[in-house]
């Protein structure tokens, strides 16, 4: 592996970063991602490789997404405000409002964008799988609006704590198929959707959801997740004047965040800080902090940081929000750790809800618990900053957290008296 250990070489790859020329040829992020998948899904990920690079860059492909994107999804999201939150932190707080678009988070640009792929592609079928579900709702919405038939794998598990997502995936027309193997969580619905689609490799296409596995998927997700940066930049210049002075945003696969982050790699002016969830603590298995705790290692088809032991074991994760609950993190993050282009924090669970806490009572807005991750950074970070303005990805809602909120802020007394 041709490590990052010197300041010329750290020059180098940002100069590489900002000309666009990750990933390389063979998929990588300077050391970090390429394509390790088993033999029989080569052939599928090169003809995925060829038919992302030419639709994705074709004229009347991304007029079609663009107009789907305004028409269905609601772009552009808006930029708001926070006049309540910058008050009470001391900084000027704007959020990127992705928990306005349709079905509730920036997921939806991705599945949408694969979905309109797969036809392109000739894909007769859409699998994906999905851990906390909402992924698996992005998938189901977007395969009914471009016509393809859907099937989401989902451990049993998870089907059984997250029962309302699994009732809205089947409401949108998917097939939702329980997965009993293994640790019955998002680990085997993964291994199930591989399997399925190593069946046929042609006719049917995988929908992965986040910035993570073999190349070209966290190519195809941060080429889609983009559109949030590319808004957002424009947005800022046109309300605020100028540029943040921070961007901030949650990590757990890492979508939303290069998403957000992607157009404003070249503004040095610019800081950039991913969060992660920091969970109960820093020991093993107590959170969910991939590029700050975690070491090289290769998971689901790509060679990126993650969370192991000693004996290069996955760890168990954890973390109060779901979709921040992986142990990998996607391979340009950590490219972009390494150069120190991102810097990435940890914020934990008692931060993330007392940010949930304080953006519903100040702004009226409930934000997803892993957008609280991103506010509570950017109240640690205006805290050194006052006056300057950041930029906070609020990546989802948090309606689909209440059982979770129920059972910690609700059951706090000074709420329940309310
Ligand atoms: C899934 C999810 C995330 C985490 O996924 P990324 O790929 O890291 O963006 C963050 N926020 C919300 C609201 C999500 O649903």
């Amino acid at each position: 592996m041709n490590a990052i250990d010197t300041a010329a070489e750290r020059e180098r790859a940002l100069a590489d970063v900002l000309a666009g020329r990750y990933p390389d040829e063979r998929g990588r992020y300077g050391p970090f991602g390429g394509r390790y998948v088993p033999e029989t899904l080569i052939p599928a990920h090169e003809r995925l490789e060829r038919g992302a690079r030419r639709w994705l860059a074709d004229a009347a492909f991304q007029a079609e997404l663009n107009q789907e994107l305004r028409d269905w999804v609601g772009r552009p999201t808006a930029l708001s405000p926070a006049p309540h939150l910058s008050r009470r932190w001391g900084a000027q707080v704007w959020l990127k409002r992705e928990d306005l678009a349709h079905t509730g988070a920036h997921k939806i640009n991705n599945a949408l964008g694969q979905a309109m792929l797969a036809r392109r592609l000739g894909a007769r079928r859409i699998v994906a799988e999905t851990g906390a579900g909402q992924h698996g709702v992005a998938c189901a919405a977007a395969c009914a609006r471009v016509g393809l038939p859907c099937t989401v794998y989902m451990g049993a598990l998870d089907m059984e704590r997250q029962a309302p997502n699994v009732g809205r995936m089947r409401l949108l027309g998917a097939k939702v198929v329980a997965v009993n193997s293994g640790d019955r969580t998002l680990r085997a619905a993964i291994d199930e959707a591989l399997r399925d689609w190593v069946a046929d490799p042609t006719g049917t296409y995988y929908l992965l959801g986040s910035a993570v596995g073999g190349h070209p998927y966290p190519y195809i997700v941060r080429e889609l997740q983009a559109v949030i940066g590319r808004e957002a930049r424009a947005q800022m210049l046109e309300r605020a004047g100028a540029l943040p002075d921070a961007l901030i945003a949650c990590v757990g696969g890492g979508s939303n965040s290069i998403g957000l982050f992607h157009a404003f790699l070249g503004d040095a002016g610019v800081d950039i800080i991913g969060v992660e969830a920091g969970g109960r603590g820093a020991a093993l298995g107590e959170n969910a902090a991939t590029v700050v705790y975690g070491r090289p290692g290769v998971l689901h088809g790509s060679y990126s940081l993650l969370l192991q032991d000693r004996h290069g074991q996955i760890q168990e994760t954890h973390s109060i929000s779901a979709g921040l609950d992986y142990p990998g993190v996607g391979p340009e993050h950590a490219l972009l750790a390494s150069i120190g282009r991102v810097r990435y924090e940890t914020v934990d669970d008692g931060e993330a809800l007392e940010a949930v806490r304080e953006c519903c009572r100040l702004e009226g807005i409930l934000p997803a618990l892993e957008s609280a991750h991103a506010l509570a950074g950017a109240r640690r970070w205006a805290a050194t900053h006052a006056g300057a303005r950041v930029l906070v990805g609020l990546s989802g809602r948090g309606d689909k957290d209440m059982p979770t909120l129920s059972q910690t802020l609700l059951a706090q007394p000074d709420e329940a008296q309310r």
